[in-house]
């Protein structure tokens, strides 16, 4: 990729988002039966980049169809390791094509540049090989039970998988679902949040050309509140893996109760990352800024409240606000920026509520705290001190660039505060004392935990949350036993 952006030339992306984008069903583009479609945005311009295919709920019945069939047919019956195959030739075209994609990707969803191309597109590309790599090593066991008996276990694909997909990283969270239920045998029916639809359509027609069996993959944009209720209540749709609110999830169990599908959710986070009197403090400050300021904080595992112990509490909120100084506000496509818009008004209006009701709350705010610019959903990146626990900005998610810097007195404080809200997503910890860490890794309530460190993920390592941030584990092996089931056989020796 070229280190400037060259604003006079027409790139791929633009070329690509010249024509109408349509549905992916049953390996061909296709309108919605409707006939309607909508606009998709640029957050950092507010100019429409594309029209986009309006799915209805009979496009989720033609979708869900063409994944049944190709489920019965060649996706299942197909060798394991040529499934893999595909799934690196895949994985080589999105390689080829990364420059396109990355762009896609940041002009869709307002992230800057140098972030796509660092963090979302290698972490896409990791999972789908890491995953094309497990499809043929996915096995049973033979179980020891009576002399007369063969008994063993195989793994078995659950089916028809629909995967709803959030606006924060629609290419990286679309692969953590697509790869390992591809992998693993299912068929897929993706919807794309309906403000970020662009990469995902754009990798369903690199994965058709990989030679991916029509209907394996197929891709229904449009509102979530139509087709991602079409998909949760359909009765052939075996399990639902969602990312999103915490609201819509809970819509959801209830509507996959209908046939009893198997549910998996990613839902939100109120993150404490705890910095203890004896931290490095450049360090955690560094990290804490970044976990909070990362994607303008429309990150799920947001280090969104920082707690600090009181002898060091006032040395962090001021690196905090010079770290949030320091940030480059702009041009998405610039590969100096590194705080890009909010995903739209409507989140951007939420956002700057919630700073208001922080400074009604009592809380004081250092720095930050305002819309930027009249055009473009940008916000500058806003640190609250003088956080109180019970405080809204302390409790609920904002899902943007705001911190709440929080003063706690010792350990049990601290571990009382971070394990006080109604998520567990993951939480982090600084301090030089190994016995403090682990104690706090050991209570903490969080499905990851940080020690001296913020912010990794690496699709090896199970991923996720209980209470409001979600049910089940993405990523890993935990992922391969999301996408199949296992069936135990019984075999009669004595016939
Ligand atoms: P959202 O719940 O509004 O939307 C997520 C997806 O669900 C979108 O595709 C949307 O169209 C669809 N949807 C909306 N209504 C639906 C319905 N009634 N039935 C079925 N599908 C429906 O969430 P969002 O605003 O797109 O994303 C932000 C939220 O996602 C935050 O709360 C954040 O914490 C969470 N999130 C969690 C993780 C994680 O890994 N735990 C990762 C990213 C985002």
């Amino acid at each position: 990729m070229s280190t400037a952006y060259d604003y006079d030339r027409q790139s791929a992306a633009e070329a690509w988002l010249a024509k109408p984008l349509k549905l992916l069903i049953d390996g061909r583009h296709v309108p919605s039966v409707s006939g309607r479609s909508f606009k998709s945005l640029n957050p950092a311009t507010e100019q429409v980049i594309a029209t986009v295919a309006e799915g209805g709920a009979e496009d989720v019945d033609r979708a869900v169809a063409a994944a049944r069939r190709a489920f019965e047919g060649p996706w299942r019956t197909m060798r394991a390791s040529e499934r893999g195959q595909i799934l690196l030739r895949w994985a080589q075209l999105l390689r080829d094509h990364a420059e396109e994609i990355v762009e896609l990707e940041s002009l869709d969803a307002g992230k800057p540049i140098a972030a796509t191309l660092r963090q979302d597109f290698p972490a896409a590309i990791d999972t789908l090989t890491y995953y094309a790599g497990w499809a043929d090593k996915i096995s049973g066991d033979v179980v020891t039970t009576r002399d007369d008996a063969l008994t063993y276990t195989v793994r078995e694909p659950v089916g028809v998988v629909a995967a709803i997909v959030p606006w924060n990283f629609p290419l990286m969270i679309g692969m953590w679902k697509l790869a390992p239920a591809l992998a693993c045998g299912c068929t897929v029916v993706m919807k794309p949040a309906e403000l970020t639809s662009l990469s995902a359509l754009r990798i369903g027609e690199l994965a058709i050309q990989a030679g991916l069996p029509a209907g394996v993959l197929n891709i229904v944009t449009g509102p979530g509140r139509v087709v991602g209720d079409a998909l949760v209540n359909h009765p052939d749709v075996d399990k639902v893996t969602f990312t999103g609110s915490p609201g819509v999830g809970r819509g959801i169990m209830k509507g996959a109760a209908g046939n009893f599908k198997r549910v998996s959710l990613e839902l939100g986070g109120k993150s404490a990352n705890v910095i203890f009197n004896d931290a490095d403090l450049d360090a955690a400050a560094k990290a804490a800024a970044a976990g909070i300021f990362f994607n303008a904080g429309q990150v799920c595992s947001a280090g969104s409240r920082v707690l600090v112990q009181e002898g060091v509490y006032d040395a962090v909120v001021e690196r905090l606000a010079d770290r949030a100084q320091s940030l480059r506000i702009g041009d998405t496509l610039d590969r100096g920026t590194s705080l890009g818009p909010v995903i739209s008004e409507k989140q951007m209006r939420s956002i700057l509520d919630y700073i208001d009701i922080g400074q009604k709350e009592g809380a004081s705010l250092v720095t930050g705290g305002e819309r930027v610019g009249g055009r473009g959903y940008f916000i500058s990146p806003t640190v609250f001190a003088g956080v109180k626990h019970e405080m809204r900005i302390s409790q609920e998610e904002i899902f943007g660039p705001v911190v709440s810097v929080i003063k706690f007195k010792d350990e049990a404080d601290a571990l009382r505060i971070a394990n006080g809200t109604a998520y567990s997503l993951a939480a982090g910890v600084w301090s030089r004392d190994m016995g403090r860490v682990q104690r706090f890794a050991k209570r903490a309530r969080a499905g990851t935990v940080w020690i001296n460190t913020y912010g990794y993920t690496d699709v090896r390592l199970p991923w996720g949350g209980e209470r409001d941030s979600g049910l089940g584990r993405e990523h890993g092996t935990a992922a391969l036993e999301n996408f199949t089931e296992p069936k135990a056989v019984w075999m009669n020796l004595n016939v």
